[in-house]
């Protein structure tokens, strides 16, 4: 699931879990309170009716001898003016159960006056005795005992039963526990005790339907507002997250230095911010890096060119030489292409430092390895190989090519202008020129050859033998 839906869902359990919590309290608080109203008006209503039969007439056998309690209620509720109309008459119910703003409509004794009270005690067949005890009230139409008040005398005895307790027996211990006493003179008469649930009145009932419109509107309204919160900022916070997410494949990608937009000051914006900073600090580093990497590159170049050269001339040194030369063997082998090796020695290179000094000696050395170094093809291989001792290796060269360069190297040597380096100083090379692969191996035809170049020694100096 996408942190989009994440975040709406979020957003619609939150308002909806809210709306219903709090519409649903203030909706169950609203019907307890007109409940508890209603019960509290009608109680007070019914028992000041009684409290004045009772004061009028000073006891209800007394009353009740003179006039019946319904003739007094009608009365009662004639002067208050809320009377209900009769039946057949348009009116807010039809039931006893009356609203808080008419008061109950009290029910006559069981044996009493005859009325149309609904919750009158059934008369028992002829014979037959009423149980005693507390009977079930008349079934109402939402399955609940209807509402109406008990009176009972000054021991308890039912005066009006409602259709629950017949007239004159005790009223039980757990009925009195909410009976009210009626005084005349400062002495209890009579107690009033209400039975039943309450319903509500018409008006009330289109009032809690109208508050549970207004809670389905409520709902209705807080999932659309966090529908659309969710879609506004899921989209701002996924816009965000994207700038981020691209940031960071550029990166994978190699590109370290990434910058994103810091928007607002939200925990995405330090995200962004701590993003920028560690994206600039790991490219700063990634550059230092770099270029350490570079020096160090260059530096082990430096070393291995070192390692292969020579100090004095500069050419490749003996080690070089011999690891190259071994592989130019094997592959003129290969190819069957010719191959010649030389080896070349200064002639009375001792007398040349004896008498010219050591350093000349050097310089010596510098100027003729200059002179082999700059007579060599790219793919020549000419190497200062200890001493005064000069060795090439020259591929695909077959023997009287090599032997005529090597004729030139050393008319070159002996006429270079030693005399700018001493006025006395002259300098020859002897050379033995090898071109044979039979030999076997590059070692072995340098041998061949430094035995040409002892016999150029015995024979004179200052010149090439080959073979
Ligand atoms: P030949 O004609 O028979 O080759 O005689 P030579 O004197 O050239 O040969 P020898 O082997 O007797 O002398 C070589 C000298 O080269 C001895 C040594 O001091 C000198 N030498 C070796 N390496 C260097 C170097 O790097 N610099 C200098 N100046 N002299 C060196
Ligand atoms: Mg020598
Ligand atoms: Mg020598």
């Amino acid at each position: 699931m996408s942190l989009r839906t994440k975040f709406m869902l979020a957003l619609l359990l939150t308002g909806l879990a809210a709306v219903a919590m709090v519409g649903g309290l203030a909706y169950v608080g609203m019907t307890k309170k007109v409940d508890l109203i209603r019960r509290e008006q009608a109680a007070e209503h019914f028992y000041t009716a009684v409290s004045g039969y009772l004061r009028t007439y000073g006891s209800w056998q007394a009353a009740t001898a003179v006039e019946p309690f319904d003739n007094y209620m009608r009365r009662y509720q004639d002067l208050r003016g809320d009377r209900r109309p009769p039946p057949g008459e348009a009116g807010p119910d039809t039931d006893n159960e009356r609203g808080p703003e008419r008061g109950p409509r009290p029910e006559p004794e069981a044996d009493g006056p005859p009325d149309a009270n609904a919750r009158l005690p059934q008369a028992p067949p002829p014979g037959q005795a009423p149980p005693l005890g507390r009977r079930p009230p008349p079934p109402r139409a939402n399955g609940e005992p209807p509402f109406h008040f008990i009176l009972a005398d000054q021991d308890f005895r039912v005066l009006l039963g409602a259709g629950v307790y017949r007239h004159g027996e005790v009223l039980p211990e757990a009925a009195r526990k909410d009976a009210r006493r009626v005084e005349v003179n400062g002495r209890v008469v009579a107690y009033v005790s209400p039975e039943g649930v309450i319903t509500p009145s018409k008006q009330e009932l289109q009032y809690l339907q109208a508050m549970r419109e207004a809670l389905l509107a409520g709902v209705t309204g807080a999932a659309a507002l966090a529908l659309v919160l969710g879609v506004l900022l899921s989209r701002g916070m996924s816009r965000k997250l994207s700038h981020l997410t691209t940031a960071v494949r550029a990166m994978h990608g190699g590109s370290l230095l990434q910058r994103v937009p810091v928007e607002g000051r939200d925990e995405v914006a330090t995200l962004a911010s701590a993003f920028n900073d560690m994206s600039e600090k790991l490219a700063r580093t990634h550059e230092e890096l770099h270029a350490s990497h570079q020096t160090i590159l260059a530096q082990a170049e430096q070393m291995r060119e070192l390692s292969v050269r020579d100090a004095l001339t500069k050419l490749h040194n003996r080690r070089h030489f011999d690891e190259r030369a071994t592989t130019l063997f094997s592959h003129a082998v290969r190819h069957r292409q010719p191959f010649t090796m030389v080896i070349g020695d200064i002639d009375f290179f001792k007398k040349i430092n004896d008498q010219f000094s050591h350093a000349t000696g050097d310089a010596v050395l510098r100027h003729v390895g200059e002179i082999l170094r700059s007579h060599m093809r790219l793919s020549d291989l000419v190497a200062r190989y200890g001493g005064e001792e000069f060795v090439i290796a020259l591929p695909e060269t077959e023997l009287p090519q090599a032997a005529a360069l090597c004729d030139k190297l050393r008319h070159m040597i002996e006429s270079f202008p030693w005399h700018e380096v001493h006025p006395e100083l002259k300098v020859t090379m002897s050379m033995g020129v090898y071109a044979d692969l039979a030999a076997g191996t590059a070692e072995a035809m340098l041998q061949k050859a430094d035995a040409l170049l002892y016999r150029a020694k015995q024979t004179g100096r200052n010149r090439v033998c080959f073979g």
